[in-house]
Parts: C-alpha cells; sequence; structure tokens
C-alpha cells in the first residue's frame, strides 16, 4: 500500500550550469512517478558532495534540468510497478541523483535499508562518503599495516571518514587541512602528522612529508584537491609509491605526460566510487561494512551542518570556500 503521497514538492533545480545562483529553489515541483524497479523515497535528509558543484558548473556534464544531489535517507513512500524487495515504510539510504528535494525516485539497485539503531543523519554523514572511502583504502590501493598514507584535505567529509579508517588499518597518516580549527579535527581523529598547507610553513609540506619518512616518501597518496596539490603529490610519493587522484576540489589534475611516472616508477589511479559498486553484491558488501563501522562506533561521523534545502547555494559557497569540516547536510 502506498503512503499518501502528494502532487508537487519542494525542489531545488538546475537548468544551466553556472555559480551557486543557478540552484533554483521551488515550491511546487511534480513529485517523480516510481518506475519499474524503483522506489520513492520521502527524504528526511540528504547529503551535500563536493561532486554536486561540478554537475553545477559543468565540469561534469549531465542533462539539465537537473535536480542535484547524489544520495538521501528517509522512507519508502511508492514502491514502482514490479519492484521487490523493499516495502511502504522501509527506511532507506540510497545513492542515485535528486536530492536536493522533498521526493526522490530512485532504482532499488543502489538503495539500502538502514539498520535499526544507525539514524539518518550518521547515515548521510557517512554514505557516499564513507562507502568511497572504503572502496579507495581497500581496492585502489589496499592499505596495509605501516604504510605512510598522505591524505590531503583530512577535515572535510570524505576527509574526516577516510583518517579514521586509515589508522584502524594500521597506516601512519599525514593528514593535510587548511587552518589552525581543521588541524585540531585532524590531529583529534589520530593522525601521526597534521599540516595547515595555507600556513607559511606548512606551505612547503612536500618537505615536510619527507622528514616525516625519513627522506623515503610516503606509499601511498589520497589527492582529491587536484590542481594545487598534484605536483607537490608526485613529489612527496615514495619511489614505487602509489597516487591516488579522486577529485578536483581544486580543480582537474591537468593532462600529465605519463614520463613523469618514471624516474620513481609511480602507480597512479582515478577512480570513482560507482566503479566499485555496480554489482549488488559489491554495493550490499559495502554498505553493510559501512554500517557494521557505525554501529560498533569504530567510525564516527561529523556533521558540519544540517542546512534547509532552501539554503542550498549557501552550502555551495560554503564547500567552495573551504569553510566547511566534516560533512554539509540538507533537510528537505
Ligand atoms: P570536502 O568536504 O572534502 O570539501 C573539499 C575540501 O577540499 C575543502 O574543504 C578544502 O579543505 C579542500 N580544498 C583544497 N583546495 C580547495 C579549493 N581551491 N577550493 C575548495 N576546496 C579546496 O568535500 P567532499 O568530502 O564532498 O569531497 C572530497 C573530495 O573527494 C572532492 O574532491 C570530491 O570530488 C572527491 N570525491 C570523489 C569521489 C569519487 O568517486 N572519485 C567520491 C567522493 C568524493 P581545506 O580547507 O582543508 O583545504
Amino acid at each position: 500500500r502506498n503512503m499518501s503521497v502528494p502532487t508537487t514538492m519542494k525542489a531545488v533545480v538546475v537548468e544551466q550550469t553556472g555559480g551557486p545562483e543557478v540552484l533554483q529553489f521551488k515550491t511546487s515541483y511534480p513529485v517523480p512517478t516510481p518506475k519499474a524497479g524503483q522506489l520513492l523515497v520521502r527524504n528526511n535528509i540528504s547529503g551535500v558532495n563536493y561532486i554536486d558543484t561540478y554537475f553545477r558548473t559543468g565540469l561534469y556534464p549531465a542533462p539539465k534540468p537537473e535536480i542535484l544531489g547524489r544520495e538521501g535517507a528517509g522512507v519508502v513512500a511508492a514502491v514502482g510497478p514490479g519492484t521487490s524487495g523493499f516495502q511502504v515504510g522501509d527506511r532507506v539510504a540510497w545513492l542515485s541523483t535528486g536530492g536536493y528535494a522533498e521526493y526522490t525516485a530512485v532504482s532499488t539497485a543502489q538503495t539500502a535499508k538502514i539498520p535499526e539503531g544507525i539514524s539518518d543523519e550518521d547515515t548521510m554523514a557517512s554514505f557516499l562518503s564513507g562507502l568511497t572511502v572504503l572502496a579507495f583504502a581497500k581496492e585502489t590501493y589496499p592499505v596495509q599495516k605501516g604504510d605512510w598514507v598522505l591524505l590531503h584535505a583530512a577535515a572535510g567529509g570524505a576527509g574526516f571518514l577516510m583518517t579514521q579508517i586509515l589508522k584502524t588499518m594500521g597506516a601512519n597518516v599525514i593528514g593535510t587541512a587548511g587552518g589552525a580549527e581543521k588541524c585540531a579535527l585532524v590531529k583529534s581523529l589520530g593522525a601521526d602528522v597534521v599540516i595547515d598547507y595555507r600556513s607559511e610553513e606548512g606551505k612547503d609540506w612536500v618537505k615536510i612529508v619527507k622528514e616525516a619518512t625519513g627522506g623515503r616518501g610516503v606509499d601511498v597518496v589520497y589527492d582529491s584537491v587536484g590542481k594545487d596539490t598534484w605536483e607537490g603529490s608526485l613529489e612527496a610519493v615514495k619511489r614505487k609509491g602509489t597516487i591516488v587522484w579522486f577529485g578536483n576540489a581544486s580543480g582537474p589534475v591537468p593532462p600529465l605526460p605519463l614520463a613523469k611516472l618514471t624516474p620513481k616508477c609511480v602507480k597512479i589511479a582515478r577512480p570513482s566510487l560507482f566503479g566499485y559498486i555496480q554489482t549488488r553484491e559489491e554495493f550490499e558488501s559495502y554498505t553493510n561494512e559501512l554500517f557494521g563501522l557505525l554501529k560498533s562506533g569504530q567510525l564516527k561521523t561529523k556533521i558540519h551542518k544540517i542546512y534547509p534545502l532552501e539554503d542550498i547555494a549557501q552550502v555551495h559557497k560554503d564547500l567552495e570556500g573551504r569553510k566547511t569540516m566534516g560533512k554539509p547536510l540538507l533537510r528537505p
């Protein structure tokens, strides 16, 4: 039995790419109808990720008009024809697009039931970001106990979780972050070395990384900052080391001559979460692991702030202005 669902809803729509001003708040946008294999979810809370800004600016192309927002948590309000495995009333978290709205029609393929004892808010503070961190630390480069790891933007939505996961895996973590408050947060998570890469001393973070590793460099760099850090990351990695470039917070890594990798026999990867969770088996394996870590208290979440839907432009400004610590969330 379906819940009573209105015909219109609040939603934020992007009609053309641009700055935060292209995020248009609408109060009577049509509620989508779930198709076969889909669920209609009434979102209680949605995650805001840096990737949303790439779809807004057009760095990542996607058809417009588009409702941004790659993840949400809430209650199943209706089930599409022939859709199995979920019922109206189930509390779920999903990965798809359209989270900046009260309702989203999503495929069941990347929807998970949230276990009892885990809040929607904790789930959204760790769902897309936490799955990313697990996949990149286990598959892109399998982190080993004792590895030295350099992690940029360690106080961010993904970075806050990654610092903790790397420590539970037994790595030595060197975290970078902008400003004293962010650095104190990263330190509190157990990072071994924390560098404020915006400070005078921290600007030469490559030198600090080299010193911390006895001149050798790190086994792996996780770099989501991109344009501003890629060259330093290449210097900071050890001979036979790995660089995982996975984001463009400062702009994309420019086209790179492969010969740059040769002197140190460096391996590079440019992964995407979605490449690791395409089968139901892969998706469930990572979501179960994440829920397990949340339930046991091994993984702590940090919500920067919960913003009302109509303040979405401010969230994008805060993210791009490097003002957030942990994860910004949206209350549709
Ligand atoms: P964050 O909360 O980490 O926000 C981005 C952070 O990047 C900022 O807070 C800032 O931290 C740092 N930064 C450095 N330089 C700049 C700059 N010039 N402008 C803005 N920010 C800058 O975002 P998310 O946790 O949502 O995502 C983190 C990164 O991971 C993003 O690059 C994202 O695209 C990527 N990502 C990639 C995925 C994939 O599948 N490939 C999946 C998930 C995330 P500070 O002030 O400390 O420098």
